[in-house]
C-alpha cells in the first residue's frame, strides 16, 4: 500500500496534537478524525487491517480533507501528513473503493484533458484553467499587465492538467492528462508558461517531474511574472484606504512551494498588507489544496468560507487578496466576501 511510504508520519502524527488547530476542516466539523492525528490513527489501523481501508469512516474522512499541507508546513519535523492522505486516496482508488461521486468526477476530469493553443507564436504562453476561465476579470487583468510590460503571449485552454485527478487518487489518469498538457505545450514552442492558478503551478512544478513528465519550458505563477516585470511598469501608488488589504496565502504557493512572490509583488506596488485572522499559520484558502472539494462536498466548502468570513475585521468592507482563482471563487460564492486576485490589484494601478 502507498500509505506505507509515509509510515513515519503515520507513527508520529497518531499521538500528536500539536497542529490540530491548523486543520481547516477540523476547525469547522469539530471532529478529531479531521485532524492529522485522527487521520493517522485511522490509517495506522488500516496498516494493521487492510480491509479497514474500505470502511466508510476511512473513505469519507480521506475525501473530506482540505489538503492544505498547512500542518506539514508548520510541523517542527515537517512530517508529511498531507502526503499520507494523498497516498491513502490512491490506495482507496486502487482497491476499487472510491465513492461513486469521486469515480464519476474523475471520469469527467479525464475526458476534459484536451488542450488548445491560441494566438500568434510567442515565447510566453498563459494557461487559462477552469477557475480562471470562470472569472474572466482575472485573465483580463493579466492581459493588461502583459501588454503594459510588452510581453506578447499565446494562451492555452482546456480542462484538467492532472492536478485534480492526482488529488483524487487517480494517478494513471493524472499522468495521461499531464502528458496531454505537456505535449500541447511542447508543440506551442513556448519557453515560459505562466499560470494564475496555484494548483496548476504545483502540477507543473512538482507533479510532472514526479510522474516522469519533462517540461521544456520554465513555469511561473502570475505573481512571479508580475514581480519580475514591476521595474518596467508605470504604476500609480494605491491611495488611502484602498492601499490596506488582507492577503490570504495560497496553500499551493506557500505550503507546497514556499513561493513568496505574491506578498513581494503587492508590497512593492505600495499595498499595505494587514494581518488577517488570529495567526498567519492557518489556511484561509477554503479548500484550495483539495482542488475539487466544491464538487464533492459543497456544504463543507461553505463552512470553510464562512469560517474565513468570521475571521474578517469587517466582512462587508475588507478587501481580501488572493493568488488563487479557486479561493476568489468560493469565498465570493459561499460567503459573499470582496476578493481580488493579485492580477486585478496590480492592473488597477496601471
Ligand atoms: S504534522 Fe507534525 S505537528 Fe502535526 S500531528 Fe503530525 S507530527 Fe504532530
Amino acid at each position: 500500500m502507498h500509505i506505507q511510504k509515509f509510515e513515519d508520519a503515520m507513527k508520529a502524527c497518531r499521538f500528536c496534537f500539536m497542529c490540530r488547530h491548523l486543520s481547516a476542516v477540523g476547525n469547522v466539523t469539530f471532529s478529531e478524525s479531521d485532524t492529522p492525528r485522527g487521520r493517522a490513527l485511522l490509517l495506522d489501523k488500516v496498516s494493521m487491517n487492510p480491509e479497514f481501508l474500505r470502511s466508510e469512516a476511512v473513505v469519507s474522512t480521506m475525501y473530506q480533507s482540505d489538503l492544505s499541507a498547512c500542518c506539514r508546513f508548520h510541523c517542527v519535523s515537517h512530517y508529511d501528513e498531507n502526503g499520507l492522505v494523498l497516498a491513502a486516496r490512491r490506495d482507496i482508488v486502487e482497491a476499487g473503493a472510491a465513492p461513486e461521486n469521486v469515480g464519476k468526477l474523475a471520469a469527467e476530469l479525464g475526458k476534459s484533458a484536451a488542450f488548445k493553443v491560441s494566438g500568434k507564436k510567442a515565447d510566453t504562453i498563459y494557461f487559462i484553467d477552469r477557475y480562471t476561465a470562470r472569472q474572466p476579470e482575472i485573465s483580463g487583468a493579466f492581459d493588461k499587465i502583459a501588454k503594459a510590460a510588452k510581453v506578447p503571449y499565446m494562451t492555452i485552454t482546456g480542462g484538467c492538467l492532472g492536478k485534480a485527478l492526482k488529488t483524487l487518487g487517480f494517478e494513471n489518469e493524472a499522468k495521461k492528462a499531464a502528458s496531454a498538457f505537456a505535449k500541447a505545450l511542447a508543440a506551442s514552442g513556448a519557453k515560459v508558461v505562466v499560470v494564475s492558478n496555484p494548483a496548476a503551478y504545483d502540477a507543473l512544478k512538482n507533479d510532472c517531474p514526479a510522474l516522469g513528465i519533462k517540461l521544456k519550458c520554465k513555469v511561473m505563477h502570475t505573481s512571479e511574472f508580475i514581480a519580475g516585470k514591476l521595474a518596467g511598469l508605470k504604476l500609480r501608488k494605491p491611495a488611502g484606504k484602498a492601499s490596506a488589504v488582507y492577503y490570504l496565502e495560497s496553500d499551493f504557493l506557500r505550503n507546497y512551494n514556499e513561493v513568496a512572490a505574491p506578498r513581494e509583488a503587492l508590497t512593492r506596488c505600495g499595498f499595505k498588507l494587514l494581518p488577517f485572522g488570529t495567526n498567519n499559520e492557518e489556511s484561509y484558502s477554503a479548500g484550495e489544496g483539495a482542488c475539487v472539494l466544491p464538487e464533492l462536498n459543497p456544504g463543507l466548502v461553505k463552512l470553510l468560507a464562512e469560517k474565513v468570513a468570521s475571521r474578517c475585521d469587517d466582512a462587508k468592507k475588507d478587501t481580501l487578496v488572493t493568488a488563487s482563482p479557486y479561493t476568489k471563487h468560493v469565498l465570493t460564492k459561499y460567503a459573499g466576501l470582496k476578493v481580488k486576485t493579485i492580477e486585478e490589484m496590480v492592473s488597477s494601478l496601471l
